[in-house]
Order: structure tokens, then C-alpha cells, then sequence
């Protein structure tokens, strides 16, 4: 019967689910009133149920948009918060008390907020309407109510009594009507009275001749007329047991003939068919005003689509999808490089003791030991863990993660989760199978011949880095005036070691002081700069480290370091033999036991732990998480709903149509 209104409520909900835009408005019913009028108690006759917040420290302070549906077949009623996301709510005990927590939400010091609580409720025995719930208008400020609040809900309710909603100006029986705060913004907005219903309260307050003195509005009359409700039983003022109310209504107004006339409405019953009837008229008048908007706005938001996105689609699925076959894709790049060779390069840096450290190390064995000894198995494998990490780290922090700290952060926690699960086994693994090399440590001689080339190589570097760079100081110096300053600073080194011990000669003769003597020397030399000095000192250096090198290289090429029996006269190749066996072996079982089994594990991980895991709503949040993302979605979302609204709304302005052109059944 009232099916536009319930199609066009319907529409008006995803509306609302866009945005609370201006342009797209369809009618509700609002109701305003002062504190105490009886304005919840009207709400909760019509909807049957006890569900409003009551208390007198203001207990509504925001708008509450409820919405009735009607479900016939349904028997159970329940309530719905869908900004809340909390389901069905049978107990609407329950949905007091989150009206409650919601209004008490709002700061006492901001006292009224004008962000609405959407609240729908389902019910056999509710018509469908849209009804908006503001806060009570106060009469006279006090301490607790100042001033400043009073303009607040006047400013409020006004922002909700425009057109195209309906005004229900709720007034108690037994205060004058001259005073209704309701009535006086009705009238400033709408003075015809066109779209405000009078609804007065508490008629049991009154004696009937008075009552129906009201009812007959010839002080404010308006189009839509008043009516009169009785929305409380005796002796039953804090638990509202509905039904008993509306007996004890109907009850009252059969008791008192003078309410039986025919231009007299009273009862909630009535209240009900006059609400759903204003609206249905109100929808019908609303339908093409909205066809239109909703027209422009949807061309619009196509042109949007077009022009920003050229129509690409992208779900959050997709999006989802993308990210994570990138993160694979990266880490699957990121497996193929990093191999043995790169965990061999990693820990022969370790190992690579500088020859200096110990080469004034007679006995090699001492050495060796000390090589094998320290737990060489951990400080690998915790090397090649911590380049695993780094690396993980940089995949995880790659531009498409940009926007998702939170999934960061997860791929890293099981990431390491994956490392510690592998990390003893792999560490124990290599350190017993270096264990026997702490006893003993077995060399051939091909192995041996090999230690030395490699020493011999790496002298040979060094020996040809020496070079070059003590070449480089000549180059840029040049050769004679380095010459020079490396005289001087071996003529000064010369002199102060000479000057050192006349001093000391001195001060054993007793005779002078060393002042006196400081003073007396430096005849005429040529000044050198300080960088110069600098330049030559460098140069000295590399001169001495070359010629060290030489003699080491000298040592391992002669016949001594051609078997393996002679170690003790060639530490450098028995280190480097010792420090390769190592290396092998810990490469070996890194490879396999860590290296492998993670290549292996995270890309399942990633399945298990991200993808898997999802569902829509963290589907939907993860893309949110990335603005650009975001944007796109909430673009596409509206153009959806504006589609499917457009189609609801063809299809109602075709019915209307039909029903013009059908003459009415008599
Ligand atoms: P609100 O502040 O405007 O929401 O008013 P309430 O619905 O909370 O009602 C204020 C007081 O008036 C409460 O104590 C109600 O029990 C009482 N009240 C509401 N309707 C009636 C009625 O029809 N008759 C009588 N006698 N009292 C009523």
C-alpha cells in the first residue's frame, strides 16, 4: 500500500550510506519539543518498544535518525546500529543503553552535537517512516542549561525542520500552547502549517472540554491538523509496558464522548495512519525533485569516473590480489640472487681475520683453535639471518607497502618467527660439523697448495693496492718535492730522537734547563706545509707496509711453505685453509637448512597468514589503508548506488505513472 514510501526509504538509506548530502533529500519526520513534552514517549507508542534514553542530565544530544521497517512475517523485532556494525539487537534494553553511551559520548561542554545516530528497527508492527529524534528544546536557561546551549538546539532543530521534512510539534496538554517553543520555529518555517503536525501529549491532564478546545486549533491552526495522544498509563511511569498503554489510551478516550466527534483526532493509532499517510503524500511529491538530482549527480559522478580514472575498475579484492603478487614477486627476485655464493660472501668477510691480528702468532695451532672455538655456527648463521632481515625489510618497506604499517609489521613478525624456527637448528648443524676441526685439523696437500695460492693472491692485492695508492700520493704531490718532505720528516724524526737524548744527557749533567735549550736551535730550513708533511708521512707508511708484504709474500713462495708439515713458518696459509673449510661448511648447511627452508616457507606464509586470513571487511580496510586506492573505491562505490538508485526511482516514477493513467476503482 505505502509502497513508495518504503521504496523511497530505501533509497534514501543508501543515499545517506554516499553521504549526508544536501542536494539529495528525501522527507522525514521530525520531532521536536520541549524537555518533559512527551515527545519519547510518542516515539516509543509509535514504534512499540522502549527504547529511548530517559533521565533529565540531557540525555539526547545528538540527532537520532530512526528508521522503521516494516517486515511483516517477522516475528521477532529487533534493532540495528550500521554505523556500529553491531548486528541485529534483540533486547532493546540493549538499545537504550548504546543510545545512551552514544548521546553521553558528546562532551557535556559541547552539549549538543549535531552528527546523527542512524538507528533502524525492524518490526511486524511498524509502519515504514523516517523519524528524527532531536534534543528537547529547553525554556529557561539555568546554570546547569545556559544560554549558549538553548541557542545550540535551537540552531539544530532548525537545520532539521526544513523543507522538504515533516515538522511533528509535540506540546503537553497542560502547558499553552502560546509557549510551545515547537510550535513558534513551525511557524517561523513553515507559517501555513503545511508540513506540521500537532501532536499533543498528556491529555489525561486535562479536563475534555479543554482538550478538545486544543484539538480544535483555532489559535494556530494548521493544514495538517492536531492530534491528541495519551502516551502513559497510571502508576507505571518507568517501565512502559506498551500495549498496556495503548488500552489505557483508547480506554480514555471512549470514557470521554466529547473526543468521539468526527473533527476530533486523537489516539496513537491514529497518529500512526496520519504519520504514514503525510509521508506517502510527502514521498510522492518528493519523487521527481529527487529523480532529477540524482540524475545530475550521477552524470557527474560518470564524468568523474571518466575523466580521473577513464573508467578503470578496481576492487579492494583486486587491489589486495596486486599487492601481495608483488611482494612474492619482489621476494621471489630477491631468492634467485641470494644464493651460496652471497652467503660465502657474507661469511668469508667474517672470517677473513686480517693477517696483522695474529701474525706475530708463533704457534699457529693457538690460532686455529681460536678460529673453530668461538661458536663459529651462531656467528654465521646470525650473519646471513641478519642479511635475510634487512633484505625482508626493504622488500616489506617497497612502495606498495607504503600505506599498510600494520601488514609491515606483520610480514616481518612471522618473518623472524620463520628465522628463529630455523635459527638453532641451522647454527648447531654447522658447529658440530666443524666440531672435529677443534681436535684436529686435517690438510691435504692439494688443499694446502691451494691456502697458499689464495694467501699469495690476497698479498698480492694488497701488495698492488699499496701501490696504487702510495702512486697516487706521488702524482699529486710530486715526485721531487715529495722526496723532499719525506727527508724532512726523516731528518726531523732524526734530529728529535737526537734532541731527546741531549736532553736527557742534560738533565742528567744538571746543568741548564731544557728551556734554555728549545729556544737555541732552528736555524734557517724551508717551512714546509702541514699537509705536505701530512702527504709524506702517508707515503712513508705505505713504503714500510709494502715492503712487509713482500717479505710475507717472499716467505709463503719459499721452499718452507711448499708442504703442509712446515705451518708453523707459513701462518697465513694454514689461517687461510682453515678458514675456507669453515666457510664450505657453513655455507653448505646455511644453504640447506635456512636458506632453503625460508625460500620455501614465506610465500606460504604470506598465503596463510595475510591472504587467507582476510576477510571482506579487512579486504575492504587494507585497501582504504592507501589514499589514491581509497579515493578510487568510494568514486565507484557512489557511481554503484547512484545506478542502482536511479533504477529504483524509474521503476516508482513508472508506477506513478501507470496509476495516473488507471482511473481510481470507486
Ligand atoms: P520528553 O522529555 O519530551 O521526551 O518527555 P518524556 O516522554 O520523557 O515524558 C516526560 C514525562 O511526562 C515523563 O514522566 C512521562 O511519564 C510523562 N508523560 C508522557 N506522556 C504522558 C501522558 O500522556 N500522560 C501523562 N500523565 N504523563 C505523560
Amino acid at each position: 500500500l505505502m509502497l513508495l514510501t518504503k521504496k523511497l526509504i530505501e533509497i534514501r538509506t543508501i543515499l545517506l550510506s554516499i553521504d549526508h548530502n544536501e542536494t539529495l533529500k528525501l522527507p522525514s519526520i521530525v520531532v521536536v519539543g520541549s524537555q518533559s513534552s512527551g515527545k519519547s514517549s510518542v516515539l516509543e507508542a509509535i514504534v512499540g518498544h522502549e527504547f529511548l534514553p530517559k533521565g533529565n542530565n540531557m540525555v539526547t544530544r545528538r540527532p537520532i535518525e530512526l528508521t522503521l521497517i516494516h517486515t511483516p512475517g517477522e516475528d521477532e523485532d529487533y534493532g540495528e546500529f550500521p554505523q556500529l556494525g553491531l548486528g541485529k539487537i534483540h533486547d532493546f534494553k540493549k538499545v537504550q543503553k548504546t543510545l545512551f553511551d552514544l548521546n553521553m559520548a558528546v562532551p557535556e561542554s559541547e552539549c549538543v552535537s549535531d552528527e546523527p545516530i542512524e538507528l533502524r528497527i525492524y518490526s511486524a508492527n511498524v509502519p515504514d517512516l523516517t523519524l528524527i529524534d532531536l534534543p528537547g528544546y529547553i525554556q529557561i536557561s539555568n546554570r546547569n542549561q545556559p544560554e549558549m546551549l538553548k541557542h545550540k538546539i535551537e540552531e539544530l532543530c532548525d537545520k532539521y525542520i526544513r523543507e522538504p521534512n515533516i515538522i511533528l510539534a509535540v506540546c503537553a496538554a497542560n502547558v499553552d500552547l502560546a509557549n510551545s517553543p515547537a510550535l513558534r520555529a513551525s511557524r517561523r518555517i513553515d507559517p501555513l502549517g503545511m508540513r506540521t503536525i500537532g501532536v499533543i501529549t498528556k491529555m489525561d491532564l486535562v479536563a475534555p472540554e479543554v482538550g478538545v478546545g486544543i484539538l480544535r486549533n483555532s489559535d494556530y491552526p494548521l493544514h495538517l491538523g492536531y492530534i491528541g495522544v495519551v502516551c502513559r498509563s497510571p502508576g507505571d511511569s518507568l517501565r512502559t509496558n506498551s500495549s498496556a498503554v495503548i488500552k489505557h489510551e483508547q480506554d480514555f478516550f471512549h470514557q470521554h464522548l466529547m473526543y468521539n466527534q468526527r473533527d476530533i483526532h486523537v489516539g496513537t493509532g491514529t497518529l500512526r495512519q496520519k504519520l504514514m499517510h503525510v509521508l506517502e503524500q510527502s514521498m510522492g511529491r518528493s519523487l521527481y525533485g529527487i529523480v532529477d538530482a540524482v540524475q545530475l549527480e550521477l552524470e557527474e559522478t560518470r564524468y568523474q569516473f571518466k575523466v580521473q580514472y577513464n573508467d578503470r575498475r578496481v576492487t579492494a579484492e583486486s587491489y589486495v590480489a596486486e599487492t601481495i603478487d608483488s611482494l612474492k614477486h619482489n621476494f621471489k627476485d630477491f631468492a634467485g640472487q641470494f644464493g651460496k655464493p652471497q652467503v660465502r660472501h657474507e661469511i668469508a668477510d667474517l672470517n677473513k681475520a686480517s693477517p696483522d691480528d695474529f701474525y706475530w702468532l708463533y704457534k699457529v695451532d693457538l690460532a686455529a683453535a681460536a678460529l673453530t672455538k668461538s661458536g663459529i655456527g651462531r656467528m654465521t648463521t646470525q650473519l646471513v639471518v641478519d642479511v635475510l632481515m634487512n633484505n625482508m625489510e626493504r622488500l616489506t618497506h617497497a612502495e606498495q607497502f607504503q600505506h599498510h604499517p600494520d601488514t609491515q609489521k606483520q610480514i616481518m613478525n612471522f618473518t623472524s618467527e620463520i628465522m628463529r624456527s630455523k635459527f638453532l637448528t641451522t647454527s648447531d648443524q654447522v658447529e658440530n660439523t666443524i666440531k672435529p676441526y677443534k681436535y684436529e685439523v686435517e690438510v691435504t696437500d692439494s688443499e694446502w697448495s691451494e691456502g697458499v695460492k689464495r694467501s699469495i693472491l690476497l698479498l698480492e692485492k694488497e701488495l698492488a693496492m699499496c701501490d696504487q695508492m702510495a702512486n697516487n700520493i706521488k702524482n699529486a704531490v710530486g715526485k721531487s718535492k715529495l722526496k723532499a718532505a719525506i727527508r724532512h720528516v726523516l731528518d726531523a724524526d732524526r734530529e728529535d730522537t737526537r734532541r731527546q737524548e741531549r736532553l736527557q744527557q742534560l738533565a742528567k749533567d744538571g746543568n741548564g734547563s731544557s728551556e734554555d735549550y728549545i729556544y737555541e736551535d732552528d736555524d734557517v730550513k724551508p717551512i714546509y706545509n702541514p699537509r705536505l708533511i701530512e702527504k709524506a708521512k702517508e707515503a712513508l707508511f705505505l713504503r714500510d707496509r709494502a715492503m712487509i708484504l713482500k717479505y710475507r709474500l717472499a716467505a709463503l713462495k719459499s721452499r718452507q711453505c711448499k708442504s703442509a708439515d712446515n705451518k708453523q713458518y707459513c701462518p697465513e696459509a694454514f689461517l687461510n685453509v682453515i678458514a675456507e673449510k669453515l666457510t664450505y661448511t657453513a655455507v653448505m648447511f646455511i644453504q640447506v637448512e635456512l636458506l632453503n627452508e625460508f625460500f620455501f616457507q614465506f610465500p606460504r606464509e604470506v598465503d596463510d597468514r595475510l591472504v587467507y586470513q582476510m576477510n571482506r571487511r579487512q579486504i575492504q580496510q587494507f585497501a582504504k589503508e592507501n589514499p589514491p586506492i581509497a579515493k578510487h573505491l568510494a568514486l565507484m562505490e557512489r557511481k554503484t548506488k547512484l545506478e542502482e538508485v536511479m533504477d529504483k526511482l524509474n521503476y516508482l516514477v513508472k508506477r506513478q505513472a501507470d496509476r495516473q493513467e488507471k482511473p481510481k476503482p470507486t
